[in-house]
């Protein structure tokens, strides 16, 4: 555990490092110097462009460059199979197989700017198809496996996708019943054996396996559109988050300074490329910083988690708050069972990370988790704990150099205006101009122009700043509870019930009341073992007022056997209202499949 100690004092609870212990060097040593230099100008020169100054390619800086320098034979991508089958893809052979890609779209008369997707779980072809798309120039859209027909077809719908990658098993139970929904869809390539029948099929091994592996990448803008990501809003249709090629700037240094990429790491990130992490650091960011990356085919499961890590040597692991929570509830000592005595870094995005997940991280692997904040639109780490700051168990962390973050105060109609004092909360704005920032919603001009006020983008994230300028996250702006007058932040109620032990998660809401407006009501998921009843529900409030204060503690708490979850984790508040209020439960097309 060189450089860093875990104070657990409740009062000032805080995980200090001393920086210069850590073993490598954090690659973001001094964070003031290094934000006030910091320049997107000059982080250009950490990348190649493409040769002859023919523009920006992501395909060229995480791929080719390296295929073409010492990395060459360096394993960019193992892939581990769901039986256990192995395959290495070295920078060199990921460039022949993305070249062969990119050929076998131009075969198919497919141009520059059209929509490919991509529905497949992490079989290596993934990888190799959104990497050769962008080499061709084409747009990627990476969609979720575990989707179903009628949220596949709503985003090749709304992309007009050309062509779709996927299994012949996917395709019969998936895409064939919405076929005619998708008109624009011509070419379905099929990754692996198995029967399919339709218009515009296609066999992987056949048609890329059978293209040339020679291919230049013709000119490319910084500009063009290279990925299509889909977010969900609160209300309407999902929004295609349009990315360009530019972005790879911003994947490079996210990928340098928050999670801490260094030349000889096994990096792995847990999330599925069918979600924008999964892309933007489960395929981009490691390969344009020339390190081995981790794909792990099989679905979450602690005992293959633990063994991945201990048997690839990882050294960098990016994970999410619901899988680390599930592995809390084994408690620390099946993580001790293994030697992963190779990690040096471990990092968590896409929801709330609990405080008390922080620090068990330092119980179960010697080391904290470092949480930090982003989002689709964003398409890049924003805020995070950094390798070298310490961590406050429970904050988002630090705004990274070239990120300028801000907590605003809505003011009358559209203006806003920018709160100086520390920890009040208001919405979490960033100021535009980092390189991957989406360029808008694909056909919803209005949506997207909803998002600025000024230069300021709205996440619409609630949060506070402290006095040390981390940010805490309270929760998406329209989960927020109001009750007598006091703002309640559901995170924070959560939190303090998770701290319990019997408590393995928590969602809370605010239920409307004629006397306070809202009170808060809390939904408790219980660890194995515990059973629901009078006393421990008394227990809980007991527990909640004590941490949290009458005002803000729940009124009101029941026990569930599961808390409603989206396919990436997060607890879908809005149906435990809709479902405690007799309220339609709306659109339930990324809810667990569990849950249905
Ligand atoms: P997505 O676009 O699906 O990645 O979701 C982005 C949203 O997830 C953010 O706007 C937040 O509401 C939430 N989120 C992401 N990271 C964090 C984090 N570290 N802490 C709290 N919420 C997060």
């Amino acid at each position: 555990m060189s450089g860093i100690e875990a104070l657990t004092k409740v009062s000032e609870r805080r995980i200090r490092k001393d920086p210069v212990a850590l073993s490598p060097r954090p690659n973001l040593l001094d964070y003031e110097a290094e934000r006030s230099r910091f320049d997107w100008a000059d982080a250009w020169k950490l990348l190649d462009g493409l040769p002859g100054g023919r523009g920006c390619n992501i395909a060229h800086e995480a791929v080719d460059r390296h295929a073409t320098g010492a990395l060459a034979d360096k394993i960019a991508i193992r892939w581990i199979g769901k039986t256990g089958a192995r395959r290495d893809l070295t920078y060199s052979d990921l460039c022949r197989e993305t070249n062969r890609f990119a050929n076998a779209l131009a075969g198919l008369g497919v141009t520059p700017g059209e929509r490919v997707y991509v529905l497949m779980g992490r079989l290596p072809e993934l990888y190799v198809a959104v990497l050769g798309t962008l080499k061709a120039r084409c747009v990627a859209s990476p969609l979720f496996s575990a989707f179903g027909p009628e949220p596949i077809a709503t985003r090749i719908g709304i992309g007009e996708g050309r062509v779709l990658v996927t299994t012949p098993e996917l395709y019969r139970r998936k895409v064939e019943s919405v076929r005619e929904k998708m008109p624009s869809l011509e070419h379905v390539i099929l990754v692996g054996d198995g029967v399919a029948e339709g218009p515009g099929l296609h066999r992987w091994s056949v048609l890329v396996d059978g293209a040339s592996a020679d291919c230049e990448i013709g000119p490319t803008g910084a500009e063009d559109m290279a990925l299509l990501h889909f977010t969900s809003g609160t209300t309407g249709r999902p929004k295609g988050a349009i990315h360009v090629h530019g972005a790879v700037v911003a994947h490079h240094v996210t990928g340098f300074y928050a999670l801490d990429l260094h030349k000889d790491d096994i990096f792995w990130c847990t999330a599925d490329p069918g979600w924008v992490t999964g892309t933007s650091y489960g395929i981009l960011a490691p390969l344009t910083n020339g390190v081995t990356s981790i794909v792990l085919e099989a679905e979450f499961d602690a005992q293959t988690w633990y063994s991945t890590l201990e048997r690839e040597r990882v050294t960098v692991w990016y994970t999410a708050p619901t899988a680390i929570r599930m592995m809390m509830r084994l408690g620390a000592q099946a993580a001790k069972s293994y030697d992963l005595s190779a990690l040096r870094f471990a990092a968590s995005v896409g929801e709330p990370l609990n405080p008390e997940a922080v620090v068990w991280g330092l119980e179960a692997f010697g080391l904290p988790f470092h949480d930090n904040w982003w989002q689709t639109e964003t398409g890049g780490i924003m805020i995070a704990n950094l390798a070298a700051l310490d961590i406050k168990p429970g904050s988002m962390g630090v705004p990274l150099p070239g990120i300028e973050a801000a907590i605003l105060r809505h003011k009358d109609g559209r203006n806003v205006e920018v709160i100086d004092e520390p920890m009040i909360e208001g919405e979490l704005a960033l100021k535009r101009g980092w390189p991957s920032m989406m360029r808008g919603y694909l056909n919803e001009e209005e949506r997207y122009a909803k998002c600025f006020v000024g230069d300021w983008y709205l996440t619409g994230d609630l949060a506070r700043r402290d006095e040390d300028g981390y940010y805490w996250f309270v929760g998406r702006a329209d989960d927020v509870i109001k009750s007598a007058g006091h703002l309640i932040g559901p995170f924070e109620v959560e939190s303090a019930l998770m701290e319990h032990p019997a408590v393995a998660e928590a969602g809370v809401i605010g239920k409307p009341d004629p006397t306070i407006g809202e009170i808060v009501k809390a939904f408790v998921a219980l660890k194995p073992g515990r059973e629901p009843s009078e006393q421990l529900r008394k227990e809980l409030h007991g527990h909640a007022r004590k941490r949290l204060g009458p005002a803000v503690a729940p009124k009101e708490i029941d026990f569930c056997a599961n808390l409603p979850k989206t396919r990436s984790g997060k607890i879908m508040r809005r149906l435990l209202k809709a479902r405690e209020l007799g309220l339609p439960e709306g659109d339930l097309s990324t809810l667990e499949s569990n849950e249905t």
